[in-house]
């Protein structure tokens, strides 16, 4: 059983703060756990998000809360160290990158070679929308388009050629917002894209763990049959965000599979 998705962001870049996602790994009997930071919690990566941030005061506050904290080299320093050591469960570390469509070229130039055992991209961003931060943000916006904007952009995503995996390929719904239009038709050539640049779909359950009452748990049923009949592996994971978290209804997300 795999825990594909876990930030560690909460904590200092220590081996204990690593060993206590390790001890909740083996309480909850997994085998291997994918440990992450977010690009953005790295200074490189700030001019990304200039767009986002002159869309939405709120997202410009969140971004000077949590935005550019860190550098790269001590992320990379801690994989190193953390390498070194022997564990009971399997350890791999990645980044998760906000995709846009406009960075891949940045994107190529700051995760190429640095020795990451995996990069999973992700949309968190309809355009300039941050569409998954709170449901008032979505006042004022068009269903349809970010619905349209959010499987347009996954769509590049696959095609980049930049991750081994996409993340909750589906998160867009979190807050029960529903296209006028049937999915399917997006769901396909989701799959499609996948297939052909042989990554894996993230079935994760930290949307559901935030937003209970509108998110249904893991990836739709129908994305998750279309995925399988194009061959697209499909990866459980929690989100987690602290130790706690870690193995998060990972049984039931495999269970729907
Ligand atoms: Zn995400
Ligand atoms: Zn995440």
């Amino acid at each position: 059983m795999i825990d594909g998705h876990i930030h560690i962001e909460r904590g200092p870049y220590t081996l204990e703060w690593i060993q206590r996602f390790v001890d909740r790994a083996v309480e909850m009997q997994l085998d291997e756990i994918r440990l992450l930071e977010h690009n953005f919690r790295f200074e490189e990566f700030v001019p990304m998000y200039d767009s986002v941030r002159a869309y939405s005061d709120y997202v410009d506050a969140w971004f000077r809360r949590v935005g550019g904290v860190r550098r790269m080299d001590e992320y990379l320093e801690l994989i190193g160290k953390v390498r070194e050591k022997q564990y009971p469960v399997s350890i791999k570390f990645g980044l998760e990158v906000c995709y846009f469509p406009k960075f891949e070229q940045m994107t190529a130039e700051l995760t190429q070679g640095r020795g990451f055992d995996f990069l999973l991209g992700s949309v968190h961003f309809a355009g300039d929308f941050a569409f998954d931060h709170t449901a008032e943000l979505w006042d004022g916006e068009d269903v349809d388009e970010v619905y349209r904007r959010y499987f347009e952009d996954s769509i590049l995503l696959a095609r980049s050629g930049l991750f081994d995996g996409i993340g909750h390929p589906d998160a867009v719904k979190l807050f029960g917002h529903k296209p006028s239009f049937s999915l399917t038709e997006y769901y396909e050539r989701l799959a499609t894209e996948l297939a052909k640049s042989h990554m894996y779909a993230d079935q994760n359950s930290g949307v559901e763990r935030r937003c209970r009452d509108t998110a249904e748990l893991g990836m739709n049923a129908e994305l998750i049959q279309i995925l399988k009949q194009h061959g697209v592996r499909i990866i459980t994971s929690s989100d987690a965000h602290v130790p706690e978290d870690v193995g998060y209804k990972i049984r039931e997300l495999e269970s729907r599979l």
